[in-house]
């Protein structure tokens, strides 16, 4: 059976603690046919998984370019063609849901990789800091903070939880 990709959120954080020049690399599933708003992996895990779905939702109210809202699962999605990279929601989210870096427009091209080829996938694990990203032959397991978030990817992350 096909390994999967575990990203494990907790120690990327502790990573970027660690060292705040530190520059994350990013994955990203791509060619798709409309490559227009195209999310990293780790955007679309934070929204998914680590942000608490405010019903009020700061973040939103504070997004001067109305580039913010929620799907129809609650979970928010940002415009990358309205985003203009301000920041006010990282700033304003109480609870730190959103990492610093993530939506700078000008960065370098050489941090991102395709999930979608091997050899580039490889190269994204070889780049992530240590013991963040592996291949596994895990599965879901909410028991042990891992949550699927898509047929090659693995979350590892304190999913908040209202029930
Ligand atoms: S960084 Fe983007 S999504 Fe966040 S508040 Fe600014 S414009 Fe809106
Ligand atoms: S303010 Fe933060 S925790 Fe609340 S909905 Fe926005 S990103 Fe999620």
């Amino acid at each position: 059976m096909e390994q999967m990709l575990l990203i494990d959120m907790i120690r990327l954080r502790e990573a970027m603690a660690e060292n705040h020049d530190l520059r994350l690399p990013e994955a990203l599933f791509y060619p798709v046919a409309n490559s227009n708003g195209l999310k990293t992996v780790r955007e679309l895990a934070v929204f998914r998984f680590t942000c608490r779905k405010c019903e009020d939702a700061p973040c939103i109210a504070a997004c001067p370019a109305e580039a913010l809202e929620k799907d129809d699962e609650g979970i928010i999605n940002r415009h990358t063609n309205l985003c203009i990279s301000c920041k006010s929601c990282v700033t304003i989210c109480p609870f730190g849901t959103m990492m610093t870096d993530f939506f700078k427009h000008h960065r370098n091209r050489d941090l991102y990789f395709n999930l979608t080829d091997t050899g580039d996938m490889n190269k994204f694990i070889s780049a992530c800091p240590p013991g963040s990203v592996s291949l596994t032959d895990l599965k879901e397991s909410p028991a042990d903070n891992i949550y699927k978030l898509n047929e090659k990817v693995l979350i590892k992350d304190y999913m908040y939880k209202t029930d």
